[in-house]
Parts: structure tokens; sequence; C-alpha cells
């Protein structure tokens, strides 16, 4: 009788965090003055219904785990600046989101820029960004009091993969994917790159895959830079996407595009794959090949969210030396 792969839910996954995430939630209201507790507003600003189910994902979320959520809608979208100034100001607010798109061009970028630094639940500011690429783990190396904040997706990945156990922790942490292959379909600023990154700056050899080209992500020979270095390798063509999958590990899709199907006789024998696309990139007899199977990530991802939040809640406190 052949083996068939287990297919593992991100549901599943997120539920490993309830704990840790609810006894913070109380250590922090019970150390408050006040007892409030933490609150996240999502600014809603287009009519987009999966906006709308993603915010309402994220205040089930913020409930079971004892946080307070509030969703502000702006009508016009040029008062959304005015509205996040007000929330950045604002000592009640512990975090913000915004639901994107809002232009859907390039002012959506600035507007992730307007929000506060210490309020930026997504991690998608430019400090934590630079901090990721270059391997920077904190936003204070000298003391190591305030830890920088990873973006929620790419963060929920390796959440993901610690979970699968392709994260060995017998090895020191900063290395603990050394020696793994990985091939990442997918190389946007929000997602693929950043998680190509995070994973060779952990060690890993990783393929990173976009619609035009293929790169190699490493830390080069012995893991002797200290961040990854990036190598292009050549046109995206069949082939070569064939050759590098043959060693790979680990395949992780998120390409968004209804009727992509990776190629199952790409995957390596017993290799886990990962789907983060909101379309299902994987045809139904990936477990015929794959060991692990994660066909979505969302769940992880909002949990992340508010993990990032009660970080921003610990470096605010440390950064006023309470
Ligand atoms: P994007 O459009 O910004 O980027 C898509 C990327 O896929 C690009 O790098 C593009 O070159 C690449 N691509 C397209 N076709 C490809 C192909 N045939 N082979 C290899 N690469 C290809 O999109 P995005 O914001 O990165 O989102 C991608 C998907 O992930 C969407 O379905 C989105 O809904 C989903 N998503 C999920 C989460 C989550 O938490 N699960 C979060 C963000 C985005």
């Amino acid at each position: 009788m052949s083996f068939a792969g287990r297919t593992i839910l991100a549901s599943s996954i997120a539920k490993t965090f309830n704990e840790e995430i609810i006894a913070k939630v109380k250590t922090l209201v019970a150390s408050n003055p006040t007892h409030r507790k933490p609150l996240l507003v999502g600014f809603l600003a287009n009519e987009d219904p999966a906006a709308e189910s993603y915010a309402k994902w994220t205040q089930t979320t913020c409930e079971s785990y004892g946080i307070d959520y509030e969703l502000r809608r702006v009508a016009n979208k040029d008062y959304l600046e005015e509205s996040i100034f007000d929330a950045n100001r604002d000592d009640a607010v512990d975090g913000i989101m915004i639901y994107f798109p809002v232009f859907g061009n390039a002012q959506d970028q600035y507007l992730q820029q307007v929000v506060a630094k210490e309020k930026d639940v997504e991690g998608l500011n430019h400090v934590y960004y630079q901090n990721m690429y270059h391997n920077v783990r904190y936003l204070d190396p000298a003391t190591k009091l305030q830890k920088s904040i990873l973006p929620c997706t790419p963060l929920a990945i390796i959440k993901i993969l610690e979970y699968l156990k392709v994260y060995n922790t017998l090895l020191p942490q900063g290395n603990r994917l050394y020696g793994k292959t990985a091939v990442v379909l997918n190389r946007s600023e929000i997602v693929g790159r950043p998680l190509a990154a995070l994973m060779a700056n952990d060690g890993a050899t990783v393929y990173s895959v976009d619609i035009n080209n293929i790169q190699k992500f490493t830390r080069g020979q012995g893991l002797k830079f200290s961040k990854h270095q990036v190598q292009d390798l050549g046109d995206n063509t069949s082939e070569l996407l064939k050759e590098i999958c043959q060693d790979a590990d680990v395949i992780i899709t998120g390409v968004p595009v209804a009727n992509y199907k990776f190629p199952t006789e790409y995957i390596k024998e017993g290799a886990v794959c990962i789907n983060f696309s909101f379309h299902k990139n994987f045809n139904d007899d990936v477990k015929g090949k794959a060991s692990l199977y994660v066909p979505s990530t969302g769940k992880v991802t909002i949990s992340m969210l508010l993990r990032n939040m009660l970080r921003l809640i610990d470096n605010t406190n440390a950064a006023k030396g309470i």
C-alpha cells in the first residue's frame, strides 16, 4: 500500500499560538493601571468583499484572544491619511492595520508608511524591512530589549515551517535551516522576497521564482556571510524549475492565478508543500508526493498579526523603561 502525505490545516497550527497569546494579553491587562485591553484598529476604505471578510476574521480572532478590535470605515479614501494620523497620536490605540488595496497603486505603499512604526502590526514599516533583509533582529542591538517586527505573512510561513519541524532545533538559533533547500514561487515585496530572505538568513538555500526569472538566495558556503546574498540563475523555464526542485525539501507557492497548478511530477518524494496563494496552486495529487501539505496559511497570518501587536507593546514599554 502506498503512503499518502498528511494535510495540515492552518487552523490547527494557529491554535498552538492561542495559549501564548491569551496568557500574554492577560499579563498586559493585569499590569496596566486602567486594566484596559490592547486595542487593534483596522482601516477599511474599499468595497472589496475579500477585505471585508478579512476584517471579520481579524475581529473574531481578536475577541478569542481577549483583544479589543475596532473597524474604522473611511468613506472617502482621500481622508484615510488623516484618520491614520489620528490613530497614530491616540495612546488608546496599540495597533493599526489597513485593508489593501485602497488606491491600488504606489499610493498604497505611501499610506503603509504613514502608520507609526510603533503601531505597525503588519510589520511593513521600512525600518523593519531593512532590518529583516540585513538580518538585524533587534531595534536596539546593544541592549537587545526591543525585537524588530517581521511582516506577518512571511512570519506565518516561518512559524508553519517550525511547526512542521523543518527548522532543526538541535542547531543554534539563526542557523536552523542549514542544509535545507527550498523553492518559493512568488517574489512580491509583501510575501515572496521577504520569505526567501528570512529562510536564507536562517541558513537555507532558497530558489526564488517569479513570473520572469529564478534567483538563488544563500549565506554562501558554510554560512560564511551574516546575511543572504542573491544570484540570478536565468529565465523561469520549465527545465530550470524542474532542476531546482529535484533537491527541494520545501516548496512554497503564492501564484495569484486561478488556473495555475504546480507540476506534481517536479516535487521530490517526501517534500513539504505549502500554498499561501488565495488559489489552490497544488493539484489534488500533491499528497502522492509530499510528506506534509499545508493548503492555506491565512489563519496563522492573523495570529502573527496579533503576536506582532503584543511585541510592539513590549517594545514601547521597553523604550519607556517599564
Ligand atoms: P503579487 O501579485 O504582488 O505577486 C505575485 C508574485 O507571483 C510575483 O512575484 C509574480 O512574479 C509571481 N508569479 C506570478 N505567476 C507566477 C508563475 N507562474 N510562477 C512563478 N511566480 C509567479 O501578489 P501577492 O500580494 O504576493 O499575493 C500572492 C497571493 O498570495 C495572492 O493570492 C494573495 O491573495 C495571497 N496572499 C496570502 C496571504 C496570506 O496570509 N495567506 C497574504 C498575502 C497574500
